[in-house]
């Protein structure tokens, strides 16, 4: 078969995720970006990324996947020797760690293991029990894309670790748009996020929300050696609708057709489509007898679902049969790797991509003889699928 002539698999990883034609069509269009076309392009950016970020304040974009946005997120507000503590439950939480270490921050990991998430009890009883005096900065990961893990507390958490005068950074790669998240009233101060997940739009942009004057103000007070990733410089371009260096002028024309796609259809909804597909997505493969590997609803993520492989399947071959019925979806991360596959439940996963999702997972889980679901609850499974609300406005 040759590769570049055959119909392209759908895109059930996490990230990147389907991508709706109107926002493909956008990527055909480039102007110069010193000019009056580039301002309103990026005007219209920020606005939309204002809104799904639930934010009054500046988001800058970046030409960078997702990690260039965590990477300007820690180099601009985190000082050399800065206490910062970190809670980890997953691959993405502890690269954040990697990331604070190379900074020189003296990182408190509070350790949650691969299979739950944080709860503001818990981490409170935990800092407190440390004995810690002194929290610079608060850097969490909120949807940990490996194992498929969301931190439901987050609001809770930032409202008491405020009162250590903590500035809270966020990577919100994997949620953004996919799940509730809001900058101002949750009170985050930094927050990023990329645009080839929840919003469903192409790789390789980048996003940083900056809400509060005290970022800022650390930000001025922090000296960091990169120049492609700095924030002072970000925000004296952005003033002008600028970027300062070449953007991905022909992404951001893509990203624009992708946020006015939510605006439509209204963030309330977007999200809402992706609680609800989540759910039935969750419903259908566990009636058919699958097991998800998050066990508590309350830590399971809405939009990377993770789920056990079946009994005495080769995880690779199960994922590779998957794939020749023509669905990518993703192994385990790390300690997750070969004993759960993930599927990203993210941006524009229609109804007939679910049905192919759902199908192909069970049609390969039945052939390995992993699978023992009845006649009455295959056709459970496809109600599932077939009955989930899908947004009405969606024109693509
Ligand atoms: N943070 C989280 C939570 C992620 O899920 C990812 C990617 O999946 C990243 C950071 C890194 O993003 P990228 O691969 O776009 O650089």
């Amino acid at each position: 078969m040759d590769l570049d002539l055959a119909p392209d698999p759908l895109l059930a990883i996490p990230g990147p995720s389907q991508i709706p034609p109107r926002v493909m069509k956008a990527l055909m269009r480039i102007v110069d970006h010193r000019s009056p076309h580039f301002h309103k392009l990026y005007r219209d950016v920020v606005d939309g990324l204002r809104y799904v970020f639930r934010t009054n304040g500046d988001v800058y974009p970046i030409t960078a996947s997702g990690t260039g946005a965590v990477e300007t997120m820690v180099l601009n507000f985190v000082r050399p020797k800065d206490t910062v503590l970190v809670p980890v439950f997953g691959s993405f939480s502890r690269r954040l760690v990697n990331h604070l270490r190379r900074a020189g921050a003296e990182v408190i990991e509070v350790d949650y293991g691969w299979n739950r998430a944080p709860t503001y009890d818990d981490l409170r009883a935990k800092v407190e029990s440390m004995g810690i005096k002194q929290i610079d900065v608060f850097a969490t990961v909120y949807n940990d894309t490996s194992p498929g893990t969301v931190f439901r507390d987050l609001p809770k958490v930032v409202r008491w670790i405020k009162s250590y005068g903590a500035l809270v950074l966020v990577d919100n790669v994997s949620a953004l748009g996919g799940d509730y998240f809001e900058v101002d009233s949750w009170g985050i101060d930094v927050a990023v996020s990329s645009s080839q997940k929840c919003l469903a739009a192409p790789p390789v942009m980048s996003f940083i929300a900056v809400a509060s004057s005290e970022a800022y103000r650390k930000a001025d007070s922090v000296n960091h050696p990169s120049i492609y990733f700095d924030i002072k410089l970000m925000r004296k371009f952005g003033e002008k609708f600028e970027t300062p260096f070449t953007p991905a002028v022909n992404y951001l024309f893509a990203i624009r057709e992708a946020l006015g796609i939510i605006r439509e259809v209204g963030l309330e909804n977007w999200i809402r489509w992706h609680i609800e597909r989540g759910r039935a997505i969750l419903n259908a493969l566990t009636k058919a007898g699958l097991e998800p590997f998050i066990s508590n609803d309350y830590y399971r993520s809405t939009t990377v679902l993770s789920f056990k492989y079946p009994a005495g399947v080769n995880p690779d071959e199960f994922r590779r049969t998957i794939y020749r019925f023509g669905v990518s979806i993703s192994d385990g991360m790390d300690e997750v790797k070969g004993k759960a596959f993930r599927i990203g439940n993210m941006g524009y996963l229609t109804r007939k991509d679910v049905l192919t999702l759902v199908s192909s997972i069970i049609a390969v889980s039945l052939i390995n003889g992993g699978n023992n679901a009845s006649n009455d609850a295959i056709k459970d499974v496809f109600r599932e699928v077939l009955n989930y609300w899908e947004p009405e406005q969606l024109s693509v």
